[in-house]
């Protein structure tokens, strides 16, 4: 079995060839998704050089953190679906949040942030496969929804998350992908703050850098599997 700093290396070189396979003029980073692995094998992953971790369960990651006092350069990104009560745990325990879809959500983060940290970093997660049961904002609303969140004091507009649809068709797939380097680049021209296109997982990150995304997350390439 590989250990963690091994296949770490194995995905840096992947993203690498990817990149310059496709020639992409934007820099392409790993979220490295540590959802029910343990606090050890994300120490495992920073001493190996990742800096950028996701989690789904803020009390899951607010526990994992308390264990990680000692990883200076750390950065927490809350990538799960976001219930009203859990805001003030996310807000004190996370520096980005990608999965913001509703004005509601972005008012108490805003709220909840301790002002005397840095403004909570945020990234408006799209429903883009406008499936009703999925999370994220619509497409036609994303606008309003950033503009709101681009005057709250205690967030940063960071750009879009989006979660593709789980299919094999690549023409889903890169039509998916197409509308959200659009939106992404409609949200850049407005906001200066805006950097960051979050999409790709496991089955399309290659197609998903192909098409712009300067964040790509993975876990299981990573940490194996979670046995669930
Ligand atoms: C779990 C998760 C990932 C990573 O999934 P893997 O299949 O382990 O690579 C990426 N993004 C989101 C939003 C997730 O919930």
């Amino acid at each position: 079995m590989k250990t963690i700093a091994e296949q770490l290396q194995s995905v840096y070189q992947a993203i690498h060839n990817c990149a310059a396979e496709c020639a992409t003029e934007h820099k392409t980073t790993l979220l490295a998704v540590s959802k029910k692995h343990p606090a050890q094998a994300i120490r495992d992953a920073y001493q190996a050089g990742q800096r950028a971790f996701g989690e789904n369960y803020a009390q899951e990651a607010a526990s994992k953190k308390a264990e990680l006092p000692d990883l200076p350069e750390i950065e927490w990104h809350f990538i799960g679906p976001i219930q009203s009560n859990k805001t003030r745990l996310i807000a004190d325990t996370f520096d980005w949040v990608q999965s913001v879809d509703r004005a509601k959500i972005a008012r108490r983060l805003n709220e909840q942030r301790d002002t005397s940290l840095a403004p909570l970093n945020i990234c408006l997660q799209v429903n883009i496969s406008l499936k009703d049961n999925k999370s994220g904002v619509h497409p036609d609303d994303m606008m309003p929804l950033a503009e709101l969140v681009d005057k709250l004091p205690y967030l940063t507009l960071r750009g879009l998350m989006c979660i593709g649809s789980a299919t094999d068709d690549i023409a889903v797939q890169q039509a998916e992908f197409s509308t959200m380097q659009q939106l992404f680049s409609q949200l850049k021209d407005n906001y200066a703050s805006v950097d960051t296109l979050s999409m790709g997982m496991s089955g399309d990150w290659q197609l998903a850098i192909k098409s712009g995304a300067t964040m790509i997350r993975l876990g299981t390439a990573i940490f194996g599997s979670r046995g669930n």
